[in-house]
């Protein structure tokens, strides 16, 4: 889903090379799973256990819907891998968990049996958990696993509500995709639909609140989150439409202007920055790129010495990472960009500088061309 989960969490385990981590939220939620079960839950549906034993079996419980969730995304994971799709990792946070793939299912019928996974797997273990609580003797542990079957019930339940990205937003995607054909359409329409689901989490968590509902609390952030995910694979996805089939040579900037490594920052000021406007330029000497500056460059050099320093001092060095070709595809060069935290990349023909990319054209192309 995206890279910031990533930061702040740790790997635990590799389940079939897959990096299973946990996001630092998990442990809060962790902590008060298992603090709620033995002090509450535990306490009030097997009364006579003693204390240690409540707070064993309430880690146990909160071990294993840990392990549950990891169950289900590794669900998600294992029929991906059927059709060829790279797991990056599971990240385990505090809204549950996040399957990181490489790439996106090559058709409805692969994305339909990806998502339903999930929630299958998670009904399969409500039913193990159930099936283990009618056998089990002991009120302790019929009350574990009457509540990891409630837990995963609920869990596969929740995943089914067909607002994407949730697996039922998933599955819808799916199903649209397969009736018109189309990728971008089905992705906008199930993205739509999860925003409103979202909102209407935040709503019903709100009137909770006001009714006195603590959980409501809690479904406004899960509300928030979805929101904020379902807008993004929206934006994503009409972002993916314009620029399909789009190449860095229909979007870059052709007559481009360019300073020579010689002149003074004073000089780039006043004769390129504030004359033109762009927010960078590329460097030549003796007609081969060097590099480019930037409004950055200029403003870490204080002002009274720029008379003195010139731009070859503080350009950014050209760097292969950086440039584009002009065959290539604008999206490419636009995650570039956004990877790299670049404003521009050069469009470069070996060592000549044909063009410069910007995010500030792709923005514009978009403008002109989104339907
Ligand atoms: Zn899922």
């Amino acid at each position: 889903m995206n890279g910031a989960l990533l930061h702040g969490s740790w790997k635990i385990i590799t389940i079939w090379g897959i990096p299973i981590r946990v996001h630092f939220s998990w442990l809060i939620v962790f902590g008060l799973i298992t603090w709620s079960l033995s002090t509450y839950y535990f306490p009030k549906a097997a009364p006579d256990l003693p204390a240690a034993s409540q707070w064993l079996k309430g880690t146990i419980g909160a071990l294993l819907l840990f392990a549950s969730v990891t169950f289900h995304e590794l669900a998600h994971s294992f029929v991906s891998r059927k059709y060829r799709i790279t797991i990056l990792s599971i990240t385990l946070f505090i809204f549950g968990g996040v399957a990181q793939m490489k790439g996106e299912p090559p058709t409805p019928k692969a994305e339909l049996r990806i998502a339903i996974a999930g929630p299958l797997s998670s009904f399969f273990l409500s039913g193990v958990f159930f099936t283990l609580y009618t056998v089990a003797r002991s009120p302790g542990m019929k009350a574990l696993y009457v509540y990891l079957a409630q837990i995963n019930l609920i869990l596969g339940t929740f995943n089914l509500i067909p607002g994407f990205p949730m697996d039922g937003g998933r599955v819808l995607r799916s199903i649209i995709w397969e009736k018109t054909k189309d990728y971008f359409y089905a992705t906008k329409k199930a993205s739509g639909l999860g925003q409103k689901v979202a909102l209407f989490f935040i709503f019903f968590g709100l009137f909770s609140i006001l009714t006195g509902f603590a959980g409501g609390f809690w479904l406004m952030l899960v509300g928030w989150f979805l929101y904020t995910a379902a807008q993004s694979s929206y934006q994503q996805a009409s972002l993916q439409e314009t620029l399909s089939g789009v190449k860095v040579k229909d979007v870059m900037t052709k007559n481009i202007v360019m300073l020579n490594s010689s002149i003074t920052v004073d000089e780039a000021v006043n004769g390129y920055f504030l004359k033109y406007g762009y927010g960078g330029f590329p460097i030549l000497e003796d007609g081969r790129f060097l590099g480019i500056i930037t409004l950055k460059e200029v403003r870490d050099v204080p002002r009274e010495d720029w008379v003195k320093v010139k731009v070859l001092n503080i350009l950014i060095p050209r760097n292969r990472e950086w440039e584009v070709s002009s065959e290539d595809d604008t999206l490419e060069a636009l995650e570039v960009m956004i990877m790299k935290d670049k404003g521009r990349l050069a469009v470069t023909d070996n060592d000549k500088i044909i063009g410069l990319i910007t995010r500030n054209g792709i923005a514009r192309y978009i403008q002109i061309m989104e339907k």
